[in-house]
């Protein structure tokens, strides 16, 4: 678990922007974005692919993924839509050795911005980007809260 990167960051050992978390799983800024507010979703409990992942654990990650996404449309990023990608294994470029779900915010038109953020992948402003992601959260928050 200690050379785990990921499980570092859930302890709270390894710095990262967390923007979300509960009792099974953390969501965090990619330390090298595709767009601003690419997020990584991933388990607590480690699970280097998704053949060692529980079932249940994996429906909260995604649920948690969603949430995110439709956050991003609400908060300050006001995203148009994400791409939810899960590169399972390193046959699929997947890079760190613990499952994660990315949810990369798109914009309409955005297609070159995408292909570049690709090939550079540099950090947007951190605090900035979480403080939008978490106030979409809050306002899905306030949104269900209002509909009951
Ligand atoms: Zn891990």
């Amino acid at each position: 678990m200690n050379d785990c990167v990921f499980c570092r960051i859930v302890a709270g050992t390894a710095p990262a922007t967390k923007v979300f978390e509960d009792d099974a799983v953390c969501a965090f800024l990619d330390i090298r974005p595709i767009t601003r507010g690419h997020t990584l979703v991933v388990p607590k409990q480690h699970a280097t692919e998704l053949d060692d992942l529980d079932p249940d654990l994996g429906a909260q990650v995604f649920r948690t993924g969603h949430r995110l996404a439709r956050a991003l449309r609400r908060g300050g990023l006001a995203s148009d839509g994400a791409n939810l990608v899960l590169n399972d294994g390193t046959a699929a470029f997947q890079t760190v050795g613990h499952v994660h779900l990315h949810v990369v915010p798109r914009r309409h038109g955005d297609k070159l911005s995408f292909a570049k953020g690709f090939l550079l992948r540099r950090p947007h402003d951190t605090e900035s980007t979480a403080a939008a992601i978490r106030a979409g959260l809050t306002a899905l928050a306030r949104a269900e809260g209002a509909q009951g």
